[in-house]
Order: C-alpha cells, then sequence, then structure tokens
C-alpha cells in the first residue's frame, strides 16, 4: 500500500464513513489538483465532479485565488476578529452587501402591496463570520431564535424546515435538519423543529402524472398541495404559538436530501407565505451559492398543466444573480453562506442579516444584549482575501460566459441518459445535477440502501477517472466552473458506461427509439 494510505489507515477517522468498510480497501490519496482534475498519489488522475464536495468554484490552483493568498500571506495569516478589525475580512463583508443586494431585488415581496399580512424584505446589511456551513446556519438560528423573543414575536420561538432538508452536523444545525438517519443518533440532544412538505416533484404523492422520460417537475401534474400544506403549518402555528421564528430553506435544490430540485415558482410562492404570516426567511445557500444554480431562468414551459407561460417575467432582471434564491426575486432576511465562498479553498462562512436584525442586539453593555457567539478563526484574513479574488473571478465575462457554457453542455450530454431503464430521474438547477436511479422508471420503485447502488455506480465511476460522491440512490455532478465542454462529456459518459456496468441486466431493455433520438435534459 502507498505509504500516504498507510498512515490514513493507522490514524485516520473519515467523516460520514464507515470505518470498517474504508479499512478494507487502499483509499485514494490526492496530492494535487489544477482545474478539474486532481492528482492521487500513484500519479493518477480524475476529474473532480463534485468539486470537492461541492465547494471548488474556479477549480484548483487558480492563479488569481493562489497569488491573493500568497499576497495576503506576506502580511498576516491571521488575527482574531475578537476586538481587532481587518482590511480582508472588512472588504469582503462590504462585497457580500453587495452581491446580496443586485438592483434588481426590489425589497419587498412581490406581493407585498396587494396583501395585507406581507411583511417587508429588507436589505441585508450586516456580516457575521464563522467556519463552515454548520456554523453558518447555527448562527441565523441563534439570531432569529434572539430576534422573535426581543420583538415579542414568540416567547418559546420554534423553526419550520423542509422534509429532507439538512443544514450540517452541529447539533442546532441538525435540529433543524429533517434527514431521519442523521435525527436518530442524537435524538435526545436534539430541540424540537417542525417541518413541511418539500416539493420532491419526482415522489410527491400529489403528483397524479404517469412516469415520463423527463424531469418530473416538467411533467407533474398537481394543484401545488405542497404550498396549501404550507400555508397551513404556518397559520395554525401562528394561531397557537405566534409565528415560527425562522422558515429554513435551501432555496432553488435541496442538496443533501438527493439533489432535489423545486419547480419553478415554488420558492417564490412559499417565500411569500412565510413572509404573510410573519416568519423570517432563512436560506441556507450554502451549497446553491455563488453561482451555482446558473445564470439564466428557464422559461415556464408551455406544455406544463400548471405552470403558466411567462410566469417569471417580472424576473427577468435577475438572471445573473450569484444566488438561488434571487433567481425568483426573493430576498431573504439570513443567509447562509460557505462551500463556495472561498472559491473552495479554505473553511470560511458567513451569515448575512438585515439592519433590522442588527438593531435588536444593539444596547448599553450593561444590557448584555450582545450577541454572545464567536470563533477564534472568524473574520481569517486569508479565507477572506481568497473569497475577495473568488468573488473578482465570478463576476467577469470570462467566468460568466464559461459558467453558461458548462450548464448547456451538461444539458446538452444529460439528455443520453434517459436510455437507462434505471434512470428515473435528472434533475439540473445551472451547474447542479443530480440522477436518481431507480429499480425500473415506468415504476419509480427505489433500491434499498443496502443495494448501495449509488455507491457502486460512483466506484464505477472512479476507475473511469471520474470522481463524485453519492447520497443514496442519487449520482450528484457539481462540477467547477472551469469544467471544459470535453470534460463535462466524459463526466456524463463515465456515469452511462457505469450504469451500464452496474446493470448488465437492464442493456437489452434499452428502448431503440431513446438510444438514439434520447430527449434532452431540461434546461434550468
Ligand atoms: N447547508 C447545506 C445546504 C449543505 O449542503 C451543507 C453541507 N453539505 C451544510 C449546510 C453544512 O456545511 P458544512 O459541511 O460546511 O458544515
Amino acid at each position: 500500500m502507498q505509504p500516504l494510505a498507510v498512515l490514513d489507515h493507522r490514524y485516520v477517522w473519515h467523516p460520514f464513513t464507515q470505518m470498517r468498510e474504508w479499512l478494507k480497501a487502499e483509499p485514494l490519496v490526492i496530492v494535487r489538483g489544477r482545474g478539474a482534475e486532481l492528482q492521487d498519489a500513484q500519479g493518477r488522475r480524475y476529474l473532480d465532479a463534485n468539486s470537492s464536495i461541492w465547494t471548488n468554484l474556479h477549480g484548483h490552483q487558480h492563479p488569481r485565488i493562489n497569488a491573493a493568498i500568497r499576497r495576503q500571506l506576506r502580511r498576516i495569516a491571521h488575527s482574531s476578529a475578537l476586538g481587532l478589525a481587518n482590511e480582508p475580512a472588512s472588504k469582503l463583508a462590504e462585497a457580500l452587501v453587495k452581491v446580496a443586494n443586485p438592483p434588481k431585488i426590489a425589497h419587498t415581496t412581490p406581493d407585498a402591496a396587494a396583501s395585507s399580512r406581507s411583511a417587508k424584505s429588507r436589505p441585508l446589511t450586516k456580516v457575521f463570520f464563522s467556519d463552515d456551513g454548520s456554523t453558518a446556519v447555527e448562527v441565523a438560528l441563534k439570531l432569529c431564535f434572539e430576534f422573535a423573543k426581543r420583538t415579542g414575536a414568540s416567547q418559546r420561538p420554534r423553526f419550520l424546515g423542509l422534509e429532507g432538508a439538512y443544514h450540517g452536523d452541529t447539533v442546532g444545525a441538525v435540529s433543524l435538519g429533517h434527514i431521519d438517519l442523521f435525527h436518530k443518533a442524537y435524538a435526545p440532544l436534539l430541540f424540537r423543529s417542525d417541518k413541511v412538505m418539500a416539493p420532491y416533484c419526482y415522489r410527491c404523492r400529489f403528483n397524479r402524472a404517469k412516469p415520463e422520460r423527463a424531469d418530473a417537475r416538467d411533467y407533474r401534474k398537481c394543484n401545488w398541495e405542497c404550498l396549501g400544506l404550507l400555508e397551513r403549518k404556518l397559520k395554525s402555528h401562528r394561531a397557537v404559538r405566534g409565528p415560527y421564528a425562522g422558515f429554513l430553506v435551501e432555496p432553488l435544490m435541496q442538496g443533501a436530501a438527493g439533489m432535489i430540485a423545486q419547480p419553478s415558482g415554488w420558492l417564490r410562492r412559499a417565500c411569500e407565505l412565510a413572509h404573510g404570516y410573519g416568519t423570517p426567511i432563512v436560506a441556507d445557500e450554502v451549497m446553491t451559492g455563488f453561482g451555482r444554480t446558473g445564470l439564466s431562468k428557464a422559461p415556464a414551459r408551455s406544455g406544463s398543466a400548471q405552470v403558466k407561460p411567462g410566469e417569471h417575467a417580472e424576473f427577468q432582471g435577475c438572471q445573473d444573480s450569484l444566488f438561488a434564491c434571487h433567481h425568483e426575486g426573493v430576498q431573504p432576511d439570513f443567509i447562509a453562506l460557505a462551500k463556495g465562498l472561498t472559491g473552495g479553498y479554505l473553511p470560511m462562512a458567513a451569515t448575512l442579516t438585515t439592519e433590522r436584525v442588527f438593531k435588536a442586539f444593539l444596547g448599553e453593555y450593561e444590557e448584555f444584549k450582545t450577541f454572545f457567539h464567536g470563533h477564534s478563526y472568524t473574520g481569517n484574513q486569508l479565507g477572506s482575501a481568497s473569497a475577495l479574488a473568488s468573488l473578482q473571478l465570478l463576476e467577469e465575462p470570462a467566468s460568466i460566459a464559461a459558467r453558461r457554457q458548462l450548464q448547456k453542455a451538461l444539458c446538452d450530454n444529460l439528455g443520453s441518459l434517459w436510455k437507462h431503464p434505471n434512470v428515473g430521474d435528472i434533475r439540473q438547477v445551472g451547474l447542479v445535477v443530480g440522477v436518481e436511479l431507480v429499480r425500473d422508471w415506468r415504476t419509480r420503485e427505489p433500491f434499498d440502501l443496502r443495494e448501495r447502488i449509488g455507491i457502486r455506480v460512483c466506484e464505477a465511476m472512479a476507475r473511469r477517472g471520474v470522481l463524485t460522491r453519492p447520497i443514496g440512490n442519487v449520482v450528484p455532478l457539481i462540477p467547477p466552473y472551469c469544467t471544459t465542454e470535453s470534460q463535462a462529456r466524459k463526466m456524463v459518459e463515465a456515469l452511462s458506461l457505469s450504469i451500464e456496468e452496474i446493470f448488465p441486466e437492464s442493456l437489452g431493455r434499452i428502448p431503440r427509439k431513446l438510444s438514439s433520438n434520447a430527449p434532452r435534459a431540461r434546461r434550468t
């Protein structure tokens, strides 16, 4: 075994990993990366098809980010934000406030004027730095909780989230999540939070449509029952305990739930409802932030029963937004950012909120209204310098063009996967893709997790030089923005060949029509 692999086996405990399994095989030891490629200790090269767990934006070893970190390193790596300010963190906070409030986002909910219950959305003006996605959410949760109490909205604040939600692994973030497997082990440690149906069109009990060879959002037949349930929940909670302290949402796509994409218009309507019932919105953009959800809005599908053509006309100007919320004209009250914040270089996070929340924590020293929360590396200079360089890159025309091209390349190639009878749903939102594998697309029957289908397909992809990590039976593709068209094609081809390898019995069942003239994946 490679000496570094021996060290790993001897000393390292890996996250979300059954270590008995891990210790059975020699691990890949990554020693370098460039662009969309990773290289292991034995010199083998792989495409990083999940951007190193959804963090990397511009590729590895980007010269501009490398240079920014080196420049900062010549001055100082870190000084505390407890009692001291620093240059890159201050500049980064300014830059984040700018991108979090694009001029095209009106600071009222679209129907505010029409609805007397609608609350006004306000600009996000304050930035609280922390270390990772979990702490960014933890900060939002504590601020919401305290804000609800201080404003008298609720004396027993409780949160509402979506089924399947994942917001991180600290105890507060786990309490707000709704993945049973993660929840169960720690149940006695957690506080109660409510959940409501997530818009998972492919497996929605209200979707009357038969399976088709297309993204389930495109052929769904429903009456937005999920939104009806949300409204009922908001209403009944407000009547008994006051408004929820926060409605947590991963906008446009729930990541760890299995890359579950929301149908066009859901986010806007859900957030209007939450605001209408006096509930602040916490957008967890840890995965979706910084351009991940793409550039152009999909026009509403005329063939779809419920989505009206031109539905999004009012948000046309938001199309170059870096945040998922803004694609639907939603301005949250809190936004949690991490992963791609530093371009995927360094662990750093930020929670943005409004002046109104900030002011609820102002007072005389002896009133102890202070927000009692902070981390040693808050506002770290190296992370901030890296994030500033990444933000600059994101706004440059070359990066915008590359993202647009990659989004299209993924879309163009994904269509070929419909030929596999074991592909049930293909969900693309911008530069994130989830391919859901099923026993048979006609029945949508899922595989038992113990069959390890996702794992086996991803292992087969790794043998073909493409790395990604499954979420149950869903294979994500979420490549760095520098991924070329041919690399994107290789990622999809590796997935296709791996599906064939794992399901050899399905080969004969590939309908001829689909194998030669496959429908395209939807463009979002
Ligand atoms: N929120 C979301 C939406 C996430 O996808 C994740 C991580 N996958 C987190 C929070 C937690 O982030 P971290 O792993 O950096 O703590």
